[in-house]
């Protein structure tokens, strides 16, 4: 047996989602903080210009009206405001150019390192969560950092700057004049941020209604063929019909809160420009203010009006987004405690032969931890055995399986290979060492080719042509329109249970593991397909140790060894004749009376 070597799938640094905004912010623009800053001097500078620019007219009209007549000094200023304003749009389109170089890389690092995170939980998390609702908060996250990065850049941050400075630039005009704005511009941000929060929670809420619609239609979709073969599309509508009552309601009571949250903005603007012209009018009767003062007041308070205006707004985005972003990390933060059981970086040798020893092992799944559905398990498995596991379904087969592949933590009790403690060395050591294949086989939809080299990515044509007849699978694979290159649709739709299953194991006969982990096919299959299949197996398990959940009783006979599970606990074990023997075994009662070659529910 070739020794290979296991390999990482991590490429992100990142392996724990965020637990809030403020560290998705930071995690996604960490590694391009100086283009962000080269960014921002630009725009800085930008809006600096364009009030300076502001400025300078307002200088003209003085200008003007104090010399009643167009002077060399007009025409200098004029020239200042030309300057101003090309600079003004010098500086943001270079800005726009460096933001462009970055922002989509950086928006899409969030996306992979919630997809490489994800990837990482524990098979609990998948069994517990929907995959519809997973997809959505992920794209969802993604989105808004988007949505925020586009509202820092072409909303708040000009906004704010362009407030600054016309603060200061009101202070030419009157002191009075640049404190009411002052006062005004706290009051709002005050009142904006206390809404704020309370918007982000209701915003949240619609997230969370919006995720679970998410998940109702990917649900449907997935079983579209139950739904048809049930005449159940009205069901189903209904199904997500209630779920948008639910939507519609979370955003009814969050419109209502952001009408009466614009209705106090709006009002209080109203007002304090009514305030202020009047106290700029006021001050220009009493000579304290020129015209050109009156006339930089105007344009200044007009635009920073419009600016604190849309500033609200913009800050009504981000607790908008922030809702948002914190329902998804919520979410897929769910089970982070990472449990030494969704650790993927095994990087080691393989051995060339392994066995196995259970001892006193014993598991109850986390919602009924009082309940053992596998209790005090002993037996051994020597190197090159081949070990069946019978009993009747829900005797805890298959959740025996889970805890070889590392999915689930034991409740005690130790799983031992080639004499190193597998619970405790690294829970993805059995998977690095084992291939699993299971009874029905969802495969990616992706070629057969990409299916099939999954197990071992840099394998030739000639070895998947090879991995393929061994799996009995090379005839039909060849027969399909493209071969290797046929897409085999979602959860390989396009194939047979039985097909399936072959590719399946040609993906296990390519990872060449010392150890195989089977579910048997079931009943489900034909009796040429399930021939193939116990043929392909039996070339899948030549010189490897395995572990066979059976099925098909008569499959049994060739094995070295057969444990018998009843409610968790082994009953009998033994050779398929010292079992058969036993006067009111189990396993002899089993195969009385067996149907077809199968065990009797
Ligand atoms: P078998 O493979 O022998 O048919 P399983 O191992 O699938 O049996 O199931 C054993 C018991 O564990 C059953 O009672 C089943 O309902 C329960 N069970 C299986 N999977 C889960 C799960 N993810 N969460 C909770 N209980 C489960």
């Amino acid at each position: 047996m070739t020794k290979q070597k296991h390999s990482s799938s991590s490429n992100t640094t990142q392996t724990d989602i965020p637990k809030n905004v403020r560290e998705l912010m930071t995690y996604s623009v960490r590694p391009y903080w100086k283009k962000s800053a080269l960014f921002f001097i630009l725009t800085f500078l930008g809006v600096l210009c364009w009030n300076a620019s502001t400025y300078t007219a307002s200088q003209l009209i003085n200008n003007l009206s104090v010399n009643q007549e167009v002077t060399d000094s007009a025409w200098v200023i004029v020239g200042f405001f030309a300057f101003f304003r090309i600079f003004d749009e010098v500086f943001w389109r270079i800005g726009e150019i460096v933001m462009r170089s970055y922002k989509p890389q950086l928006v899409e690092r969030v996306r992979s390192m919630l997809f490489s995170a994800t990837l990482k939980k524990p098979h609990t998390y998948f069994v517990n969560s929907s995959s519809g609702r997973i997809a959505h908060w992920i794209n969802q996250t993604t989105n808004s950092v988007d949505a925020v990065i586009n509202n820092t850049i072409w909303g708040a941050w000009g906004e704010i700057l362009g407030l600054i400075l016309s603060t200061i630039f009101l202070l030419t005009t009157h002191w009075s004049l640049a404190l009411l704005f002052a006062v005004w511009l706290i009051l709002l941000f005050w009142y904006n941020s206390r809404r704020g929060r309370r918007f982000s929670k209701l915003v949240a809420k619609q997230s969370d209604e919006n995720s679970k619609a998410s998940s109702i239609v990917v649900d449907s979709i997935s079983n579209s063929t139950s739904v048809r073969v049930f005449n159940a599309r009205e069901h189903e509508e209904h199904v997500l019909g209630r779920k948008q009552d639910d939507i519609i309601r979370t955003w009814r009571k969050s419109w209502k809160f952001g009408l009466i949250t614009n209705a106090v903005k709006g009002q209080s603007s109203g007002v304090v420009n009514v305030l202020a012209i009047s106290l700029a009018v006021w001050l220009f009767s009493k000579g304290t203010i020129e015209v050109g003062g009156l006339a930089l007041f105007l344009a200044y308070f007009n635009s920073a009006s419009s600016g604190l205006w849309n500033l609200a707004w913009n800050f009504d985005e981000y607790y908008r987004q922030f809702g948002t972003m914190q329902n998804a990390l919520e979410g897929l933060s769910s089970e982070m405690e990472r449990s030494v059981f969704d650790d993927y970086s095994a990087d080691g040798i393989i051995p060339s032969s392994v066995g196995l020893k259970i001892e006193d092992l014993s598991f109850a799944y986390p919602e009924a931890k009082n309940d053992l559905v596998v209790e005090g398990l002993n037996f051994d498995i020597e190197p090159g055995q081949k070990v069946g596991i019978v009993g009747h379904s829900g005797a805890g087969k298959s959740t025996l399986i889970g805890l070889l592949l590392g999915f689930y933590e034991p409740t005690s009790g130790k799983i031992i290979v080639n004499g190193m403690n597998a619970v405790e060395k690294d829970p993805s050591f059995i998977r690095s060492i084992s291939a699993y294949v299971p009874q029905d086989t969802s495969m990616f939809n992706r070629t057969i080719r990409d299916n099939i080299v999954y197990s071992r990515p840099t394998a030739s044509d000639a070895e998947i042509v090879s991995a393929l007849t061994k799996a009995n699978a090379i005839e039909f694979v060849q027969k399909l329109p493209q071969g290797l290159d046929t897409l085999v649709g979602e959860r390989g739709v396009k194939l047979s249970g039985g097909q399936r299953q072959r590719i399946a194991i040609a993906r296990a006969i390519l990872k060449d593991s010392p150890l195989l982990l089977l579910d048997e096919a079931t009943s489900a299959l034909d009796s040429v397909s399930e021939q193939a299949i116990q043929k392909a197996l039996h070339e899948l398990m030549k010189g490897r140790t395995a572990v066979v959940i059976a099925h098909r009783l008569s499959t049994l006979k060739h094995l070295d060894k057969i444990v018998v599970v009843e409610k968790g606990k082994i009953v009998e074990s033994g050779t398929h004749d010292e079992l058969i023997k036993r006067k009111n075994g189990v396993y002899a009662d089993l195969w009385k009376r067996q149907k077809d070659g199968f065990i009797v529910e």
